[in-house]
């Protein structure tokens, strides 16, 4: 069966097959499907998911859970809707209810090899409804988002869905077609950016062309989970657009002070994240070359997460400029310069950001002043 053929692991780097086949990491800074070099997609911390959650419910004493639902719902729904369009034959092929039933296995194995959840079907009734077992979820209201999305994909229209809570982090979730979606997942609309080419090499797994830095990841494919074993964190990769089409909506519904938020929420994250990996961890600032160093390192692992592609760095008077090609989120990338400032120079700092051209953002992090 190729689904279970798909579920084991590369005896080098120990990612699952799966993974490298449906994603590609580029030499642009981008991962992209294998189909689609336009459809991105990138590696994201539970803790950073988490954090943002809880921040902007404290912060605005509101919960964003269902804009975070639906935004995620459109994201999957036209990331399965590009898969399955863009492969001759599938449309045609997915009238059948044998095949159907296939699929719904392959949503299974795309949310383990992702890092997300582990998936048991309970039941399905082509057209109608279905039912699934989901555990460890990176973030439940996101995760049956995602289903509902990858549903509607297949089936062509509409489901509603429910989730209970059955265990510890387990969860019955039920989707049943529905003649309608709620307002807000009308007016959202995802943008598809053309990429910029880029030279940046990375070294490749030599048996499954996954790169040979992401050895650090532990799978274990039955809790569903993935682990940097470098720093504890629990890690998965997610649709390129449902991440920022959460942070476009939450903006749209809740002002531009959200923008503070997610740069704040990224720049501690980022912080914490350099201390767990080894940067920093004298109380003292770095200076000289060991400066300019853990500046260069910790910028040559974006690529790796699919934000962007560092294409140029310098420190001038204090301030560091950077310059990003095909940055994922500009706020997600300003927190993490900010974190990375602060982190490295201990003291306070501002950020800026402009177009330096299409595609590509230029950064200025300083002191605060
Ligand atoms: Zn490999």
């Amino acid at each position: 069966m190729i689904v279970a053929a798909m579920r084991r692991q590369c005896p080098v780097c120990g990612i699952p097959w799966v993974t490298s086949f449906m994603l590609r990491w580029r030499q642009n800074g981008t991962i992209t499907m294998f189909l689609n070099e336009d459809f991105r997609a990138v590696v994201v911390r539970q803790s950073q998911v988490t954090n943002l959650v809880h921040r902007i419910n404290e912060k605005l004493g509101t919960s964003i859970e269902h804009i975070v639902f639906e935004a995620q719902r459109n994201a999957a729904k036209m990331t399965f809707d590009n898969t399955f369009d863009g492969i001759p034959g599938v449309r045609l092929a997915l009238r059948s209810n044998h095949i159907k039933r296939t699929v719904v296995e392959y949503f299974n194995l795309i949310a383990v090899a992702c890092g997300q959840c582990t998936s048991e079907t309970l039941f399905y009734e082509p057209g109608k409804r279905g039912g699934a077992r989901i555990r460890n979820p990176f973030y439940i209201p996101m995760m049956a988002a995602y289903v509902v999305g990858a549903f509607e994909s297949l089936e062509g229209f509409p489901f509603d869905s429910e989730w209970v809570e059955t265990g510890p982090d387990t969860y019955e979730l039920t989707v049943d077609a529905s003649s309608a979606k709620p307002e807000v997942a009308d007016r959202m609309q995802l943008e598809v950016a053309h990429v910029l080419p880029g030279g940046n090499k990375l070294e490749k797994c030599p048996r499954c062309r996954a790169p040979m830095a992401l050895a650090h990841w532990d799978y274990d494919m039955e809790k569903g989970t993935i682990t940097d074993i470098r720093t504890g964190a629990r890690v998965f990769v997610l649709d390129g657009f449902g991440f920022s089409a959460v942070f476009r909506e939450l903006i749209a519904e809740l002002g531009e002070e959200v923008q503070e938020v997610l740069v704040d929420v990224q720049r501690e994250w980022t912080v914490e994240h350099l201390g767990q990996l080894g940067f920093a961890v004298s109380d003292e600032a770095l200076s000289g070359e060991d400066l300019e160093k853990a500046y260069r390192d910790y910028l040559a692992n974006v690529p790796l997460d699919g934000m962007g592609n560092p294409v140029s760095f310098e420190m001038v008077g204090g301030n560091i400029e950077v310059t990003i090609e095909n940055p994922y989120n500009v706020y997600i990338l300003a927190g993490t310069l900010k974190g990375l400032y602060e982190a490295l120079e201990k003291t306070e700092c501002e950020v800026k950001w402009n177009e330096a051209r299409p595609g590509a953002m230029h950064f200025t992090v300083g002191p605060r002043r």
